[in-house]
């Protein structure tokens, strides 16, 4: 385990506001995104970054659509991994300027990333996430590997921020003659977790446009839970408080990090990132200390 290395999983709210974002508004909030990451790495962390893609897939997926009669369509997958080139490059030159003005010289490095997934994922035969603008249900099946872990780990061992399975990363399956993409989108919290854990990050930082987990969302002055225990999480899941489209999968990845042995898992606002990180913002998920 390496004692200041994270892996921060940016919401879409940090690189597009839902929707209509043109260029120009996309490249705004990437920079105010890397502000804050441009923080941590400031204070001596070691840093990998995961992103989601939901508006950006949707709208490529709709060009194509529209476009189809006069340039071949190309497959969901491919154009999972054409978001993550795209925003991987938004990312990689906002943080090099932000590290400019901070005098941090340190490699940046953005990998198209492959990721595992199972053909008899029950998630092929039932779509259910809702991507672009017409909210068009694609399937989400689970993240089992991530195929280019060794090209990540290496990159960080030797420095570099490292930007890796953007919007969940690409999809795949394996036959007996190969790999093979699918089309589907893995949720990018839960393929953060797993990308957290085979890094051997010490805490997985989940950065979203909420202070963190609120007990009761639906309250006019929702109470934001502070530091907390699985166990304490799991009971509110329980009780229906994580919608599965968008609180769910982050506190479930929060508990698949815990559970594979990570130390903590936070999630929070982007703007308190750096106070995410030592532990004094957010939602703070600890495992419980043995007895
Ligand atoms: P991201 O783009 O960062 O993945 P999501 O929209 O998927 O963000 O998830 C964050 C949203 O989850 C919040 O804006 C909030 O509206 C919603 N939400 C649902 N339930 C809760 C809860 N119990 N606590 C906090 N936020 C919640
Ligand atoms: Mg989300």
């Amino acid at each position: 385990l390496s004692a200041r290395r994270l892996l921060v999983a940016l919401g879409g709210n940090a690189i597009a506001h839902e929707g209509h974002a043109g260029p120009g508004d996309q490249q705004a909030a990437v920079e105010t995104a890397m502000e804050q990451v441009a923080d941590l790495v400031a204070a001596g962390y070691e840093v990998a970054l995961t992103h989601g893609n939901g508006p950006q897939v949707g709208n490529l997926l709709l060009k194509n659509e529209l476009a189809k009669d006069v340039v071949p369509a190309v497959p969901l997958d491919w154009c999972v991994a054409q978001t993550q080139a795209t925003i991987g490059y938004l990312i990689t030159t906002a943080l090099e300027r932000a590290f400019a003005r901070r005098g941090i010289e340190r490699a940046i490095a953005v990998l198209v990333t492959r990721v595992l997934v199972d053909r008899d994922d029950p998630a092929f035969a039932n779509p259910s996430k809702p991507i672009g603008r017409d909210r068009r249900l694609v399937p989400s099946p689970e993240p089992l590997a991530i195929l280019d872990q060794v090209s990540v780990v290496r990159l960080l061992d030797n420095g570099a921020v490292v930007i890796a399975a953007g919007g969940g990363g690409v999809p795949m399956v394996r036959d007996p003659d190969g790999l093979t993409g699918v089309e589907a989108v893995i949720d990018k919290d839960l393929c953060g977790a797993l990308l957290a854990t085979v890094i051997g990050a010490e805490a997985l930082l989940i950065a979203t446009d909420v202070p963190g987990v609120a007990i009761d969302p639906e309250a006019p002055e929702p109470e934001w839970l502070g530091r907390t225990t699985p166990a304490r999480l799991r009971e509110l899941a329980e009780q229906g408080a994580f919608p599965a489209g968008s609180m769910g999968p982050k506190v479930e990845a929060c508990l698949r990090f815990l559970d594979a042995g990570g130390e903590r898992a936070v999630i929070s606002e982007l703007e308190r990132l750096l106070d995410a990180a030592r532990g004094e913002a957010g939602t703070i998920v600890e495992a419980e200390a043995a007895p």
